[in-house]
């Protein structure tokens, strides 16, 4: 499964993938879907053991200062065995904090997610969805704290999650003329008082869940804000960019699961005497999905991280 174009460090960490997945298999994976477990445990803490989700974080701060497209070979490769979930979006947060936290927010959240604690995001609203520019929950400035109301949607692992990084607005969105002033980034303990989590019934099977937070005039120290106030709509976009491409990577290693397993039943299965992939009927799909799935691993391989 090895790619042959990977640097040394690449091919390390295929090799790390390849033999977790030796334990925790895409069998683990599903199992722990069809008993609605939430969380790979198990499977997080070998990894957080092994030092690969402080894999794009600076030495200084405990992690490993790989690349990104390091990230992206990981994360592919989880993907090419069937073991990948959205808890891993959590690498994005470190990106953002790593690019815009100031020191003392990065000494204080950088080595907890270099040893794998996990981080979730909260954007979404009932109504801001693609357009975050809409976005209401409201974060406003009383002495050394900021008191937050509001209600994000579709928040991957929240209950799951020790902290999150949280979008708001500092002004709300009809005060401003540029519709991109006025968000605030916050880091915020997800199970801070104010915080109530109810679990969305989203119809994906995969061991992690989605949950409607309310804020309800939630307490976060001024200190945990992100860079400057009002300026987080620049730092989100250095953030959701590598989320694309993390999802990319996602999307392609399945893909590639997905093509191994057709090939392989096109051999194994057998009905007029040669297996079905004799056929070309069936080596043609087979070869058209390999040539995208190539074409799309050439397109994330030109992306550009921040
Ligand atoms: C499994 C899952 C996990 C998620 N995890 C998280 C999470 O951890 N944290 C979080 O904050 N959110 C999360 N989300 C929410 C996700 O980010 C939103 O669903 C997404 O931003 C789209 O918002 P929406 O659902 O409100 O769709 P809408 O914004 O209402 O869009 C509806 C449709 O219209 C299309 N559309 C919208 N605007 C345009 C336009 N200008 N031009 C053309 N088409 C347009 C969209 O592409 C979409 O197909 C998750 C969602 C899912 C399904």
């Amino acid at each position: 499964m090895i790619e042959m174009d990977y640097t040394s460090d690449q091919q390390s960490i295929a090799a790390f993938v390849n033999k977790l997945a030796k334990t925790y298999d895409r069998a683990y994976w599903v199992r722990k879907a069809e008993n609605n477990e939430y969380f790979l445990h198990e499977m997080w803490d070998e990894i957080a053991k092994n030092g690969y989700f402080g894999m794009v974080i600076p030495e200084e701060y405990g992690g490993s200062n790989l690349r990104y497209s390091d990230l992206i070979v990981f994360l592919e490769e989880l993907a090419k065995h069937g073991i990948i979930t959205l808890h891993f979006i959590s690498f994005f947060m470190d990106c953002i904090l790593v690019m815009h936290g100031d020191e003392k927010l990065k000494r204080n959240f950088l080595p907890k997610m270099s040893s794998g604690t996990y981080f979730s995001f909260a954007i979404t609203e009932p109504n801001a969805g693609s357009n975050t520019f809409e976005i209401t929950t409201r974060a406003v400035r009383d002495g050394d704290f900021y008191r937050i109301t509001g209600q994000k949607l579709f928040m991957t692992g929240g209950d799951e999650s020790e902290y999150m990084v949280l979008v708001t607005r500092t002004i709300p969105h009809d005060e401003v003329d540029d519709k991109r002033s006025g968000l605030s980034l916050f880091v915020v303990d997800s199970h801070s008082d104010g915080i109530t989590m109810q679990p969305q019934d989203v119809e994906v099977f995969t061991p992690e869940r989605q949950y409607t937070v309310f804020f309800d005039d939630v307490k976060v120290p001024a200190e945990n804000i992100i860079g400057e106030e009002n300026k987080g709509f620049d730092y989100l976009f250095d953030g959701l960019n590598l989320e694309r491409i993390v999802i990319a990577a996602y999307s392609i290693g399945l893909g590639k699961y997905a093509l191994e397993k057709g090939i392989k039943y096109a051999k194994e299965r057998n009905i007029f005497g040669d297996p079905i992939g004799a056929y070309q009927a069936v080596q043609h799909p087979l070869t058209r999905a390999y040539i995208k799935l190539h074409l799309a691993s050439l397109a994330i391989k030109l992306q550009q991280g921040p």
